[in-house]
């Protein structure tokens, strides 16, 4: 067993009261790591950290120049150590370790380098008065940052909040999902390692309700919480924040439409579609997994996409050519069980399969009104529909209470630009997926979340912007 401690002012440690849990492989299904079990009292003292970081040490005050070239350093070393943080998440929650080391490492250090230039080159308004004065916007750290993390992309998403509030100047309590406790004990270490200084990055490992994650919500000391995650958890987490008036970003869950009109390249939707609903065992916050195809070419699309999605490699996710590993937990495999136990529709292929895992699942016609259209199944689970319009397909799409993301493929470029500002949703991607320019703005509308994150958007979050107004004598 690998042993992961919480890592407050620098130094790893474990629980007040010596509490532990285990992560569990769901390959294996048998804990691999043993991890200290955060309080509130924990929470308190990593919070107590973060203050006395920010109100008396060095990292605010530095210059972006030089925060920023600790922030690339970070970055060098999660490169270094892709092999360790890839195998971290990929025992935590069972991604392919080939997934975790050829794409979210490489991500996450693009987050830490994007955010430490973006805010290194950054400019601020500056607005002439007429009346003799002049008024100028400065964007100042926030102060201390609760960030509450999912275990779907550990690392990955953890790294896109800690690294634009850190290259902001604020520092940061980190609560990574308990599912996930390793690779963020990893990054808190590397950080150490890179010389931040102490107190700048904590991770507090810990469960939500009334303990260590409900605790840094309810902290007056907390300035801003960033909370990616399930809707009601971002409810409650947003009630909590309500007493303090502490600002909250949310990004929460999704169940992406994907629009496949008769007139698109009908392989590249094909490839595409398999992989937004497929990628990450279908845990994605962004998955297609409401597919819409125009009826003309309804049969052909689905005869292609069910034999693409026989082909995906399910197994150990230590093997190299695996595509789909195990769900992340038993009670979250028997959750997508349970959808698929009254599918309410056609299951064309899939089902489930060996051990933690359920094998690519095709459900066609399932009711517009039924659980599995309308709720996050966050599994490799998708319900294929026929439309007969555009306005019909568009009408589909956006009967959801969601709103993070849709998928539009087509070859008319009218119907493009047509259909993506039709869509009710806070990223449509037009003939591709999960294409990101960090600068774009990153959220949803809807039940999918408050806020946008990326760019100026994250600027805007972890920072106080404060205007300066000047007299000038003439
Ligand atoms: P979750 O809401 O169960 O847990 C997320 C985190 O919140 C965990 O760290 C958990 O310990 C903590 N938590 C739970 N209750 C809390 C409380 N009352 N107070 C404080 N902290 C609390 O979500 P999950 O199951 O880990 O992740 C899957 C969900 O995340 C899905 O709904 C998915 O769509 C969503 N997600 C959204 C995005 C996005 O960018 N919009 C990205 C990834 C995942």
């Amino acid at each position: 067993m690998v042993s992961f401690g919480h890592v407050i002012d620098g130094e790893e440690r474990g629980s007040r009261h010596g509490a532990r849990f285990d992560s569990v492989d769901p390959w294996a299904r048998e804990p691999w790591a043993d991890v200290a079990l955060g309080t509130a009292e924990d929470a308190s003292d990593a919070v107590a950290a973060a203050r006395r970081a920010f109100d008396e040490g060095p990292w605010p005050r530095m210059g972006h120049a030089e925060r920023g070239a600790l922030l690339h350093r970070l970055a060098d070393l999660v490169e270094e150590n892709s092999d360790e943080l890839a195998r971290a998440d990929s025992r935590d929650m069972g991604k392919p370790v080939a997934d975790a080391a050829g794409k979210d490492v490489p991500r996450t250090a693009q987050n830490f380098r994007f955010f430490a230039d973006h805010a290194r080159l950054a400019t601020a308004e500056a607005y002439p008065m007429d009346t003799g004065h002049h008024a100028y916007a400065r964007f100042e750290p926030a102060g201390v940052v609760a960030a509450i993390a999912p275990w779907n992309f550990p690392l990955m998403l953890e790294s896109w909040k800690v690294a634009p509030a850190l290259a902001w100047g604020n520092t940061i309590v980190l609560k990574p999902a308990e599912d996930t406790p390793a690779s963020a004990t990893i990054l808190a270490r590397l950080a150490v390692e890179a010389g931040l200084p102490s107190g700048v990055l904590n991770v507090l490992h810990g469960y939500g309700p009334d303990s260590a994650g409900e605790a840094l919500t309810t902290d007056p000391r907390v300035d801003r919480i960033t909370f990616t995650g399930e809707s009601g958890t971002g409810r409650a987490i947003t009630a909590a924040a309500a007493r303090n008036l502490t600002p909250v970003s949310l990004e929460l869950g999704g169940k992406g439409a994907n629009l496949v009109f008769a007139d698109a390249d009908l392989a590249a939707a094909v490839d595409w579609s398999i992989k937004a609903i497929f990628t990450n065992a279908g845990q994605v916050c962004l998955a297609g997994s409401r597919l819409y195809v125009e009826h003309a070419v309804f049969d052909e699309f689905t005869a292609r996409f069910v034999a693409a999605a026989e082909a995906l490699v399910v197994g150990d996710p230590a093997d190299p050519r695996t595509q789909i590993g195990p769900l992340a937990s038993e009670t979250h495999w028997k959750k997508v069980c349970g959808y698929l136990e009254d599918p309410a529709g056609k299951v064309l292929t899939g089902g489930r399969g060996d051990g933690w895992t359920v094998r690519p699942t095709v459900i066609v016609d399932a009711p517009a009104d039924a659980p599995i259209q309308r709720e996050e199944v966050f599994g490799p689970v998708v319900t294929l529909t026929p439309f007969d319009s555009e306005a019909e397909a568009v009408r589909l799409a956006n009967d959801s209470p969601y709103g993070l993301n849709a998928m539009v493929f087509t070859e008319n470029l009218s119907r493009a630009h047509r259909v993506a500002a039709a869509l009710r949703a806070g990223t449509v991607w037009t003939n591709c997926f999960f294409v990101r320019d960090l600068r774009a703005p990153f959220g949803g509308v809807g039940d999918s979340g408050w806020g946008r994150e990326g760019g100026n958007f994250s600027r805007e979050f972890f920072t106080e912007p404060k205007a300066v107004v000047m007299a000038i004598q003439p």
